[in-house]
Order: structure tokens, then sequence, then C-alpha cells
């Protein structure tokens, strides 16, 4: 393997959140997404155990056939759907939130429920406000995990690790020209940062070489007494609607 290739992969487990690792030789197939180990040869060695490398020509079809019919974690014990994601395949801004709720685990879809409601509003309404031609569906929309986690407690850091591995083949497939986490969850699964949203939001960081938003969760702001954070995250939103769109 090239000092190049070696340094990306070393940078994609990093991102996976492993901060050691060691080497051993052992037969690829139980480690590889099945969309790679048709493309490599099995003498090759790998890293023990770890989660499988996106493959060079990764698509979303890829990467939903890769995720099947998950049983990786505990959450998909309770879940009715995987919810992978939806909207513009080449969109130019991913909002990425904590994982599915009730509705979104009936439809299989992401921000479907009152949350995914105020989400559209903002979106909609603050392109309209700014004179910028955007629709949802012009976006792209997906979780850190894909199922459901009962009664909508927060995942668990290993369901977050398993899981992240999809969202972040997601978002590299993608590309796009900025990032918007919602909520701290999403903050911390993209950045590997535990402060609260409040700390991080309205600032730009990086999700690899891409720019990155940190801002309020939609479910955050429809309590009644958080109309402050509110005007925040659409001051969020149109920071970060300028920069992708202008
Ligand atoms: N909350 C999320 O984080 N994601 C959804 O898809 C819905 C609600």
């Amino acid at each position: 393997m090239g000092a190049e290739k070696l340094r990306d992969v070393l940078e994609y487990y990093q991102d996976l959140g492993f901060t050691s690792l060691y080497r051993r030789t052992v037969q690829l197939e139980a480690t590889m997404p099945k969309s790679t180990t048709s493309r490599e040869t099995q003498s090759e060695s790998a890293l023990f155990e770890l989660p499988g490398l996106a493959p060079a020509d990764d698509s979303l079809q890829n990467i939903r056939e890769d995720i099947g019919d998950c049983k990786r974690c505990r959450l998909h014990q309770g879940r009715h759907t995987i919810v992978f994601g939806s909207g513009n395949e080449q969109a130019k801004l991913v909002f990425v939130g904590e994982g599915p709720g009730a509705d979104e685990d009936v439809q299989g879809l992401p921000f479907v429920g009152r949350a995914g409601q105020l989400l559209t509003q903002m979106i909609e309404g603050t392109a309209k406000r700014e004179g910028i031609p955007l629709e949802r569906k012009d976006v792209y929309i997906c979780n850190v995990v894909k199922c459901r986690p009962p009664e909508n407690r927060t995942p668990e850091p290993d369901e977050m690790e398993i899981c992240g591995q999809f969202l972040f083949r997601q978002l590299s497939v993608i590309r796009p020209k900025a990032i918007c986490a919602l909520g701290a969850t999403a903050a911390r699964a993209l950045l590997g940062r535990k402060e609260g949203v409040t700390r991080l939001r309205g600032n730009w960081y990086k999700w690899r070489d891409l720019p990155l938003m940190v801002t309020y969760h939609p479910s955050y702001l429809l309590r009644p007494y958080n109309q402050n954070a509110k005007r925040e995250a659409w001051e969020d939103l149109k920071k970060a609607l300028h920069f992708v769109y202008d």
C-alpha cells in the first residue's frame, strides 16, 4: 500500500474514532462491505476486525445494499424501517440529524415528524427570505443512526460508531459544499467534540476537508422556552445557505 493510500486509510479509521491500530494478516472477506470484496483480492493484509473501507467507486446505492437488513447493533430490535436518507444525491448541502423518531420509523424517511416539519420550514423559509431558490428536495437529509432508538433515547457510542461508517460513506459519496450538523449527537459523530451545541453552534468546522456548521436540533427548538435558540438557529442557517449558494 502506498503512503498516500495508507494516510487515507488511517484518516478514515480516525474519523471512525479509532485512535490506535495494529496490523495482522487476515482474510478480508469477513470485514469488507459486500461491494468491496468483489473488487479486492483476498491475499492483502487488513486491519483486523475493523469496519470495511469505503470502496473507491462507492455510491449511495452500494451503501444501502451494504446496510442490508442490518442487525449490527441492538437498535435493529425495535425498528420498523431503516431510515437511510433522502433528498438530492448531488446536494450542495447535507443536514445530519441524530436518528429516526416514531414517524420516520414508520415512513422510512428522515425528518418527517414535527421536528422535520420545522426543519423544512427553516430551510425553505430562510432560503426564500434570503432570495435563494431552494426547496427541501434540493438538499440531502440523513441521520447518524439509521434505526430509531427506543423511546427516542440518545444513541449509545457503539451504535454511533457502527452506523457512523455508513454516514461517513454517504458524505464521502455526496461530497457537499457544506454539512450542517443538527444537535450534539451529529456534532459528536462528525467532529468528535463533546461540548454542548450552545458552545459549538454558528461556527465553521471541518469534517475531513468539508466545511461543517453546527446548529441546534429542530426538536430542541420546538420547546417553548427555547425561542432565543430559534433565532440563533435561523442565523446559523442563513450563514450556511449563503456560504453554499451565493
Ligand atoms: N430527529 C432526528 O434526529 N432525525 C430524524 O430523522 C427525525 C427526528
